[in-house]
């Protein structure tokens, strides 16, 4: 790769935990030979006392540029008027896709092993389109709709099938309410179904959400794509990881057509910034998925394995997974086990 290749990202290490989390991604992204170059930009409560604004207009122009952005956790204000960084983004570049993969790592302590569970979740439309009201004199009740439509159901179930035939996946489950919200539900299944139609190649089944609640804890190894609405794309997610280990161990990417941007899913857990206990994985996972997103497929590999590495050897594990080891302790021995793989 000559030095006029090597994409340019966007990258915000965030509020809390995340500029410990950031710099640990970056020694590993850089011990897995990734050929990036990074434009360093503000966001959330961090970007407030120069920018006066969590999501600055610098940001957004960086990643509409760049099209590709890493992202450290980010603290909402509270208290100010601001919205959340993370719905804005979402909402400013359209990026209409959620994928959350749920693997199971040897050494993490789960309630299963063996899952690799991936969930793509709509992310525009449904009740959180946020259109709310009350209804009647003094709250006596409210009303939030959910919207659906052709458009968003074709293109995250497609999406969905898209990204199965690129990851040599076997089947879908489609999950939705259709037998009770029979429109929105509805229009999301028939959709569903006649994009399944197209792709003979991918088994598909649809559930409704209660029996796939109570699958996914009985049999989660049944699963292998999930595609579904945004709320019950956001509960299903959590679950799931939570069956792998929980949050520090869970990626999560936010795709559209104008920008791709990667993030752990957890949050910027102020209780503990600053500590340099913070468990960095989640966010390295999702530098992963960067990695394969810009075809730097060997350098993805061989960050993996080196978090493989690291997580299975209990001298290395943080708290939050069990072990005593702090963030540069584990971010050595994964660089250390990735040099190895060279
Ligand atoms: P959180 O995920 O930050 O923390 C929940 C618990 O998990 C805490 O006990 C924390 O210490 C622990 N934890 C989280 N990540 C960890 C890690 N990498 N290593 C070790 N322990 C970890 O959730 P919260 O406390 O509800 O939210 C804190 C802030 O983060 C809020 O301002 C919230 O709005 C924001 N938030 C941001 C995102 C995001 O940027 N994507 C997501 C969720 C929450």
């Amino acid at each position: 790769m000559s030095l006029s290749q090597v994409p340019t990202i966007s990258l915000i290490r965030g509020d809390g935990i995340g500029p410990e989390i950031t710099a640990s991604v970056l020694h590993m992204l850089d011990a897995a030979g990734a050929k990036l170059a990074y434009e360093e930009v503000p966001a959330g409560e961090n970007a407030l006392p120069m920018h006066h604004d969590p999501l600055p207009d610098v940001t957004l122009q960086s990643i509409a540029k760049n099209k590709v952005a890493l992202k450290g956790p980010l603290s909402t204000p509270k208290g100010t008027g601001f919205r959340s960084v993370n719905v804005a983004l979402r909402q400013h570049f359209d990026l209409y896709a959620n994928v959350r993969p749920a693997l199971s790592f040897p050494g993490v302590p789960s309630r299963y092993q063996n899952l690799d569970i991936v969930t793509v979740r709509e992310n525009t439309e449904d009740i959180y389109a946020g259109i709310e009201h009350y209804v009647g004199p003094g709250r006596s009740a409210a009303e939030s709709i959910a919207v659906i439509t052709r458009f968003g159901s074709e293109r995250i179930v497609r999406y969905a099938f898209e990204y199965a035939r690129r990851h040599g996946r076997k089947k879908i489950s489609i999950i939705h309410k259709a037998n009770i919200l029979k429109m929105s539900n509805g229009l999301f299944l028939d959709v569903a179904k006649q994009v399944a139609a197209e792709y003979s190649d991918i088994q598909h089944e649809d559930i409704i959400v209660d029996a796939a609640c109570m699958k996914l804890v009985l049999f989660p190894e049944r699963f292998d794509v999930i595609v579904t609405m945004n709320l019950f794309g956001d509960i299903l997610s959590d679950l799931i990881a939570g069956l792998v280990g929980g949050l520090g161990v869970s990626p999560g990417a936010n795709l559209g057509e104008k920008a791709a941007i990667f993030e752990a899913v957890h949050g910027s857990a102020p209780d503990i910034a600053g500590q340099g206990i913070a468990n960095p994985t989640a966010l390295a996972l999702a530098a992963e998925m960067m990695l394969r997103h810009l075809s730097q497929t060997e350098a993805a590999d061989r960050l993996h394995k080196g978090l493989l590495a690291g997580l299975l050897d209990a001298r290395l594990r943080t708290k939050d997974l069990g072990g005593q080891a702090n963030t540069q302790t584990f971010t050595e021995g994964v660089c250390s086990a990735i040099a190895q793989q060279k």
